[in-house]
């Protein structure tokens, strides 16, 4: 029994970090809670705001040594921190790719922290949740329902995860003992404009990325041309070479491009390669309406794909995922089971599926709980209904530019991405870039709206990627009129 270990040490102190008095901190933290709640309600009045020089210092105390009282803390983080957001949440935040995060996550934040759960593995709640969101990925994306899959940081993370699978094929398991030093000539297939995140992959995986074979891209939709990467394909075959992959992009990151996934999925199993989807927003377009959910078609044949939660589908930061339809080459590319973590007959230990099994993290968050929360409280639907309105806003900003004498459409816009720029008359080249890069800073210091840039065939442009669930047509319009008048105030 329990009761008969003599204790034989005083417990004089209190040294755990559990508050010392739990109703100051339960009346501290419902002051928080509500003012998380306030920045949510009023997300149209906090755009984006510069990093001056007293917030810098607010966000860099020295090294803590001693204790400050909740209140103080509740404070600094209302006062210092939350103000200086990186303004996605606002309804004109149109950068990067950025989604715009739901009340709903908030309740599965705090939910996940109180319980903070190792995701790697074992038996335990959290592990049933992100089966749960697997299997409704796997549906979604008609993936068989055997396939395997895993939460991640984000797509870049899915995406070393898929080509380490995809190697497993080509070269065989050994290659996770062995190494690639002996490995045939690799070579993998994009289109121009790829993600960054491939190139970090290959280069992370040790192959470099110089085995990219970027592939141009052509029509309307601006997917891979299929007859060059033929040609590509067959050429490095006679030359002896292995294909590792074709990466085909569903969204791309500069236009909201998408690759003919039928065609390539065609290629794929003619030469028997492995085809990798990067579909970190534009996957979700086959939630959208016709015509945009058109664009997705053939998805369900790749062998892995990776898709973001925190990009179309507003999730908070972050999570991403991959999809692997061969759950066995996923499993036996990762899997290890030293006895510290060997899996047990019963109890805590047990469980017949361990996610550090699946990839490299041993301790795992529960990044599943947002999209498991946030998914049932607003249904499948209201995510189509998004992604349907930003294909259409997108398409709506390009008529605007299309109409406007100040701005010229650049790409069309395929999905929900719009990119264009100014070009007045008496500028060159260089001023030009330069031109657009500043109107692009100096809406953002104004508040007014949030675009990034890109370059396309040498020309800066400005670039809109709407992933946006806040976004009204007032909004691109208000957008557009505020580039317009700031041009016109430059000129
Ligand atoms: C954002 C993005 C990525 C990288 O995804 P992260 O979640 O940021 O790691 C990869 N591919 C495309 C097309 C993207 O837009």
């Amino acid at each position: 029994m329990i009761s008969s270990v003599k204790n034989k040490r005083e417990d004089s102190s209190q040294s755990d970090l559990d508050p010392e008095n739990w109703n100051d901190f339960r009346e501290q933290a419902h002051r928080l809670l509500d003012a998380c709640i306030d920045r949510l309600e009023n997300a149209k009045d906090t755009p984006w705001q510069p990093v001056d020089e007293p917030a810098r210092q607010a966000l860099s105390p020295p090294l803590p040594k001693t204790p400050k009282d909740t209140s103080e803390i509740v404070d600094a983080l209302v006062n210092d921190v939350m103000p200086y957001a990186t303004g996605n949440t606002h309804p004109r935040f149109f950068g990067w790719v950025h989604g715009g995060g739901m009340a709903s996550c908030l309740l599965a934040e705090m939910t996940a922290s109180v319980m903070n759960s190792n995701c790697g593995g074992r038996n335990h709640g959290a592990i049933y949740v992100e089966r749960c969101v697997l299997d409704w990925c796997k549906e979604i994306f008609n993936f068989p329902s055997d396939a395997s899959g895993l939460l991640t940081v984000g797509t870049s993370q899915a995406t070393v995860l898929a080509l380490v699978a995809a190697r497993s094929r080509v070269l065989g398991l050994d290659v996770r003992q062995k190494g690639i030093g002996n490995a045939p000539p690799l070579t993998v297939y994009c289109a121009q404009g790829t993600h960054s995140c491939v190139q970090k992959a290959l280069q992370v995986i040790g192959h470099g990325s110089d085995i990219l074979r970027e592939v141009e891209t052509h029509g309307i939709s601006g997917g891979m041309n299929i007859s060059v990467l033929r040609g590509h394909i067959e050429q490095d075959l006679a030359k002896g070479c292995v294909p590792l992959c074709i990466v085909a992009t569903a969204g791309s990151v500069n236009t909201g491009a998408f690759d003919d996934l039928n065609a390539i999925a065609d290629l794929c199993a003619e030469h028997n390669i492995w085809l990798h989807v990067d579909g970190a927003f534009g996957a979700w377009a086959t939630l959208a309406d016709a015509p945009w959910s058109g664009l997705t078609a053939g998805i369900e044949r790749a062998d892995s794909l990776a898709f973001d939660f925190h990009k179309w589908m507003s999730v908070q930061y972050d999570c991403g995922a991959i999809l692997i339809r061969d759950s066995k080459l996923h499993y036996d590319s990762f899997s290890m089971r030293p006895s510290y973590l060997a899996k047990q007959k019963s109890g805590l230990g047990g469980g017949d599926l361990w996610f550090c099994d699946f990839g490299t993290d041993l301790s795992r968050g529960f990044r599943a709980l947002k999209v498991w929360t946030a998914l049932q409280e607003h249904g499948l639907d209201a995510f189509s209904k998004v992604i349907t309105e930003n294909c259409q806003h997108a398409a709506y900003m390009a008529e605007l530019i299309g109409a406007s004498e100040e701005l010229t459409l650049a790409t069309p816009a395929v999905s929900n991405v719009c990119t264009f720029y100014a070009a007045p008359e008496d500028m060159g080249k260089d001023e030009i870039n330069a031109f657009n890069e500043g109107i692009v800073h100096q809406l953002q210091r104004d508040g007014h709206v949030v675009f990034s840039t890109t370059k396309i065939d040498g020309l800066t442009v400005i670039r809109a990627a709407i992933v946006n669930h806040r976004t009204r047509f007032e909004d691109i319009d208000f957008a557009i009129n505020a580039t317009i008048e700031l041009i016109n105030s430059e000129k």
